[in-house]
């Protein structure tokens, strides 16, 4: 599900941010607002303070429900929707959660990419071939990214989650963080309830909202969910089509280069200047060639492709180049590790040999609290990693490197237990 923890950040967000977004890992991800899985992340803000409601949950439902039936939201329509809906606990807990503990990244990618996942995926692929032809001419997005995010997101529509969606968002909206988004969600899930497009009374998804089998955010629903079979609902959370639809229409809109692909495996050189390995440093696929840098497996790709190299686990493990189309996955849900699972995924799909390097699995990776002790002392010694709010960021990642070079270390930018090790010992 959705890297709450991510939302907001982009694609700068180091091994660290992966390592923290695959907490939530085998959730389905979560849709976002103006992207589908981006809500989430977004919801989710360093700061947990939130300040006690000024009006009860009834007080505030009656303001609520003015601005709705403003909006055009038929009041009879609303007071159903909230027949006895109360604030959900579970919501709160949920949107609260700051594990100090994740997984790192090999571990979510083995979930992601499990034999079982990747030959369902394969027959579903097959037999779903008619429809992926035609959302492929549609909307010029190819079969295997979108079999990717809908095992993904709803492991085929089997996961698409039982909460009551509209409950969902009145908590957040309430009694959570970034009310306001939640409050354009909530209203916005009620814009769907009256289109009529869920053939059930009551709209169901994820704890935050997100609806279907491709698990898009009330927003992004609006935005872009189509009616693909021509029933006339544009049915997520029962129709394929319209959710496999709906995501090529989204993916579509982020920019995909149908035919390209979102990146892939390299080798790098022993001399390797590593911190080029830094999402904010693109080249072009002649430039990191001529820089020794080289594809694991032949690759079809456009020569003046603009690439970003990519070390999830720093320099100790696997290399991507990742180009347009990772971006563009990233729109979709804004984890890189989200977004690599899919890459490898669709990968996987389309009968594509595996990672070949080895990961780092007896890493140890930093906790939470060790995050905001590394950027702590980090500080402490001049090198200005904003704040210490345990999440690695642009800044995080620039004053590690700064410190690996005082070491004499390869420059990645990786957050490792060693160096924490070392720090303390300053
Ligand atoms: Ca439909």
């Amino acid at each position: 599900m959705p890297y709450l923890l991510l939302r907001g950040l982009n694609h700068t967000a180091t091994a660290c941010l992966l390592v923290l977004l695959s907490a939530c890992a085998e959730a389905p991800a979560q849709p976002l607002a103006s992207s589908p899985a981006a809500a989430v992340t977004s919801a989710i803000g360093p700061s947990s303070t939130v300040a006690a409601p000024l009006l009860s949950f009834e007080e505030w439902r009656s303001l609520l429900r003015s601005d709705a039936i403003a909006a055009g939201i038929d009041a009879a329509l609303f007071d159903r929707a909230f027949a006895g809906v109360t604030p959900d606990p579970k919501v709160i807990a949920a949107d609260s959660n700051q594990p100090e503990f994740s997984r790192p990244v090999w571990e979510y990618l083995d979930g992601a990419l499990s034999p079982l996942r990747v030959a369902q995926g394969r027959v579903l692929k097959a037999q779903h071939r008619p429809t992926l032809k035609a959302i492929r001419s549609a909307y010029a997005v190819d079969h295997e990214v979108l079999i990717a995010i809908w095992g993904m997101e709803s492991n085929f529509g089997s996961n698409i989650g039982s909460n009551n969606v509209i409950r969902s968002l009145a908590t957040l909206a309430f009694d959570g963080r970034r009310q306001a988004f939640w409050r354009s969600q909530l209203l916005a899930a009620l814009q769907i309830l009256q289109a009529g497009d869920s053939p059930s009374q009551k709209l169901v998804g994820s704890w935050a909202g997100a609806m279907g089998q491709t698990q898009f955010m009330p927003t992004t629903f609006n935005q872009y969910a189509v009616d693909f079979d021509g029933d006339g609902r544009r049915d997520l959370w029962h129709s394929t089509a319209d959710a496999l639809a709906s995501a090529a229409h989204y993916l579509h809109n982020s920019g995909w280069d149908n035919g390209q692909p979102w990146g892939f495996e390299v080798r790098l050189p022993s001399d390797f200047d590593y911190a080029l390995a830094d999402p904010e440093v693109r080249r072009s696929l002649v430039q990191w060639r001529a820089l020794g840098v080289k594809p694991v497996n032949p690759v079809d790709a456009r020569e003046d492709n603009l690439a970003s190299l990519f070390l999830p686990a720093g320099h100790r493990g696997p290399a991507f180049l990742l180009l347009n189309n990772f971006r563009s996955i990233l729109k979709y849900n804004n984890s890189t590790a989200y977004a690599l699972a899919i890459g490898l995924l669709s990968d996987a799909l389309d009968g594509q040999p595996g990672v070949q390097a080895a990961w780092p699995r007896s890493d140890r990776q930093l906790g939470r609290s060790e995050r905001v002790e590394l950027q702590e002392r980090l500080a402490s010694i001049g090198l200005e990693p904003g704040p210490a709010d345990g999440i690695i960021g642009a800044n995080t990642r620039k004053a590690v490197r700064a410190y690996q070079q005082r070491l004499g270390r390869p420059a990645d930018g990786y957050p490792s237990y060693e160096l924490l090790q070392q720090l303390r010992s300053h």
